[in-house]
């Protein structure tokens, strides 16, 4: 079934809030084997939002709209959906007792306007709105529906949930099942190259790449009669997959690597430390954003200068005059020195020039070393990003840290 999403709502053109009803709807649309065509935002007005829905229908089944469901004056989404699909306006009884019955539990006045909301086209399908006042509704004339849904995400994904769903899910003939697999240090176009001969031989699974803030994404998707057989399909191109790309592949169901690194510290009951200085305490941030990680995370020291990684760390000075901050050396020292003073199973030191400024030839911004020590393994790791500004280097340092502690559990 091909489906539009009209967000109606002024605001969201003011640029006033994001529209992130859409999103929402995208995805659950997508997963439940509809194809979503288009993304629709229009204002609080009757001509323009019955001239969107009619524009969908040209070639679609359905359009779900979010928003201008409310009592007043500039809520008019229902009016313009009997308009377009040839329905009348009733008062609804029971949709009223819900709506006094609601306002009596809340010990809130009713107004006049609020009677409004119980009017609904008289062939609707009404859903009930467990968060709010306004119901939400489906009304269909020769195989084209209309959805209409409340704008306030907490009521509309409420909705959708306990009965949007299940309505579309009697529709649709077939289900989506994807995989998001997740890789670090490869980018977009080598993936596209890796997995060339894959993406250009799909139709199902489909294959689509994507990149965000430093790592790649991949999305394996099938559209079948049963979840179990798009699945199985799904798995079967993912162990292709693997076999070109799998080193890279840190999580194969949309996991950050950050949980999957924390995951492992906490499955192998390790503990923890950290000695940063370029990403300033960023490490140490994104561990303990995870719940559960106070068991293995000891310690975040930040040792910017030079005298707090020779004081905290013991780096010695030497060591720095004659290799300078940003080194092999250096973050070797650094770690070795905070073994001592932390005693975690896992240690991790980053130094390195996150720029604008203090770049040279020799060591130019995007230069960073990565200390690592567990057991008798110790390491360095250059890593040499491209310099496209001083968040993203700190950005690709982290990751890179993780990367690092990922690969050597
Ligand atoms: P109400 O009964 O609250 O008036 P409504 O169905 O009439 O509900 P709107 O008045 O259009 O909905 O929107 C109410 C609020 O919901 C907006 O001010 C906004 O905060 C939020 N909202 C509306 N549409 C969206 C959207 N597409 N994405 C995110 N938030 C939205
Ligand atoms: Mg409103």
């Amino acid at each position: 079934m091909k489906a539009a999403i009209l967000s109606v709502g002024t605001e969201l053109l003011f640029g006033q809030i994001t529209n992130t009803n859409t999103v929402y709807l995208s995805q659950q649309l997508n997963m439940l084997g509809f194809d979503v065509m288009y993304h629709y935002t229009v204002g609080d007005n009757p001509e323009r939002v019955a001239d969107m829905m009619n524009l969908a229908f040209e070639d679609c089944d359905m359009v779900l709209t979010t928003g201008g469901l409310g009592p007043t004056q500039d809520d008019l989404t229902k009016e313009v959906a009997c308009k377009v699909l040839g329905d009348q306006l009733v008062m609804m009884d029971d949709v009223w007792e819900e709506i006094t019955r609601y306002f009596r539990t809340l010990g809130r006045e009713l107004t006049e306007n609020n009677k409004k909301q119980a009017i609904m086209p008289s062939r609707a399908t009404v859903f009930h709105n467990d968060a709010g006042t306004a119901p939400g509704f489906a009304l269909e004339k020769d195989g084209k529906y209309i959805v209409c849904m409340p704008g306030p995400p907490r009521e509309m994904t409420r909705m959708f949930e306990k009965s949007v769903l299940p309505f579309l899910q009697k529709l649709s003939e077939e289900v989506i099942y994807y995989r998001l697999i997740r890789t670090f240090g490869l980018g977009e176009s080598s993936m596209e190259t890796d997995l060339l001969d894959l993406i250009d031989n799909q139709t199902d699974p489909t294959l689509a790449t994507y990149a965000k803030e430093g790592e790649c994404s991949l999305r394996i998707a099938s559209k079948r009669k049963t979840k179990e057989e798009a699945k199985r399909a799904v798995d079967e191109m993912l162990e292709q997959v693997k076999e070109r790309i799998g080193k890279y592949i840190y999580s194969c169901d949309d996991e950050e690597l950050v949980q999957v690194v924390c995951k492992k510290l906490m499955d192998q009951n390790l503990t923890i430390s950290s000695a940063e200085s370029c990403t300033g305490g960023l490490f140490a941030a994104a561990l303990t954003d995870v719940p559960g990680i106070s068991q293995c995370f000891q310690r975040g020291l930040v040792t910017y200068s030079n005298e707090a990684k020779m004081e905290e760390l013991g780096v010695r000075k030497e060591t720095l005059d004659k290799y300078g901050a940003v080194s092999e050396e250096t973050a070797l020292e650094m770690v070795e020195g905070l073994k001592k003073v932390s005693g975690s199973d896992v240690c991790i030191s980053v130094t390195g020039v996150a720029g604008p400024d203090g770049g040279t030839e020799e060591k130019p911004v995007g230069l960073v070393y990565i200390g690592f020590l567990y057991g008798d393994k110790k390491l360095c790791k250059k890593v040499r990003m491209r310099n496209i500004n001083r968040k993203w280097n700190r950005h690709y340092s982290l990751l890179s840290m993780l990367d690092v502690i990922n690969k050597n559990l």
